[in-house]
């Protein structure tokens, strides 16, 4: 008997994680220079990282020999949220604090519910933890807060909610959204993952964090890959109640978040003239590429993150020819959304590239 068949069926059924295609998968497979290639399909900064957080890096590679402290994070962004430290988790990206959730409320025999369209992640987590997936039905590509209501189950106990959301981009209003996590059951906690919320305009975005001091069973996640440019660090956050960052942390490997990420993640909470440039290009960049968009005849779902999702009849076939462009974007097939292609605002130089060979590839 093969030993692999022994393993936990729930692991088994498990599809794996589809990541955008690498830079240099592509330049290997058309000979192209790295530099040819345009990667807008991963939601990363086009700037790069903080020059104060690369400086940063680069002073701790000095301290590689010894196992990391987080404290320095840890108080700096209790510092910038008002919370106390015991109310934050650090994790490496912020997909390890979402497994974290999952593995301290998650097991054979209970449920989590998410939106259908919802980051693909969420599925993933609930899985490997060995409960079952709950897709509640969106409405216009957005989470229907009312059906996801529905889809609770007695043996709920953890619900997924990305703000805004990848891939579609879609924002959920901040008062129903307070009144939805108000209204939920005090036994189902509810995962806020805020990845995009430093892409929203400040006279948008609410500070969600207030809301945990009337929501102990809300666990908000940020991340340090999107806006902060630091994907390939690996480092993103909680914010919770005391009880629940405290079991969070027994099942957190000691040392998950390393010396260069901590030590980068400072450096980057502090650089806001980084923020907001990155912010602006954001700006900038979408209304370059929505423009572009119209102007070719695609419809768009309007997003509120740094990437926009369009819909094309032969998505599968024009982003193959896309990839000969040297253009990587993100089929999301695998989102149930097989005739839509989303791309990452890029500079206003790789949104001209891609919005060309988008041209050409029609
Ligand atoms: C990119 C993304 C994350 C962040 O992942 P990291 O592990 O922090 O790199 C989390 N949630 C959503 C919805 C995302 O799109």
């Amino acid at each position: 008997m093969a030993p692999h068949t022994q393993s936990l069926p729930y692991i088994r059924a498990i599809s794996p994680y589809q990541p955008g295609k690498p830079i240099t998968q592509l330049a290997r497979e058309l000979g192209f220079a790295v530099d040819q290639i345009v990667k807008l399909a991963s939601n990363e900064n086009p700037l790069g990282m903080s020059p104060k957080a690369r400086a940063a890096v680069i002073e701790a590679m000095a301290t590689l020999s010894r196992y990391p402290d987080d404290f320095e994070l840890k108080h700096a962004l209790a510092e910038r949220s008002g919370l106390g430290v015991e109310r934050i988790v650090l994790g490496n990206g912020s997909n390890d604090v979402l497994d974290l959730v999952a593995r301290v409320f998650l097991a054979p025999g209970r449920s989590a519910v998410y939106s259908e369209y919802a980051f693909a992640v969420y599925p993933l987590a609930t899985l490997s933890a060995g409960a079952e997936p709950i897709a509640a039905a969106a409405s216009d590509f957005s989470h229907d807060l009312e059906a996801m209501r529905a889809a609770i189950r007695p043996d709920t106990r953890l619900l997924w909610i990305a703000n805004p959301n990848n891939p579609t981009g879609t924002l959920l209003a901040y008062p129903q959204l307070k009144l939805f996590l108000q209204a939920l059951p005090p036994d189902v906690v509810a995962v806020l993952d805020e990845a995009y919320n430093e892409y929203l305009p400040p006279a948008e975005r609410v500070d969600t964090t207030a809301w945990l001091a009337e929501m102990p069973n809300l666990v908000i996640t940020r991340t340090f890959s999107k806006i902060y440019g630091m994907a390939g660090l690996r480092i993103g956050y909680a914010l919770t109640s005391a009880a629940i960052a405290d079991l969070m942390n027994r099942v957190r490997q000691p040392f998950n978040c390393n010396n260069l990420a901590l030590a980068g993640a400072v450096a980057a909470l502090d650089d806001h003239p980084f923020v907001a440039a990155s912010y602006a290009l954001n700006r900038a960049g979408m209304e370059q590429i929505v423009g572009g968009l119209k102007r070719l005849g695609y419809g768009h779902i309007p997003s509120h993150g740094n990437f926009v999702t369009f819909r094309l009849a032969d998505a599968a076939a024009v982003n193959q020819r896309l990839l000969k462009h040297g253009v990587i974007v993100r089929p999301i097939a695998g989102y149930g959304m097989p005739d839509w292609l989303r791309v990452t605002i890029g500079t206003e130089n790789e949104n001209s590239r891609f919005l060309a060979a988008l041209e050409a590839s029609a």
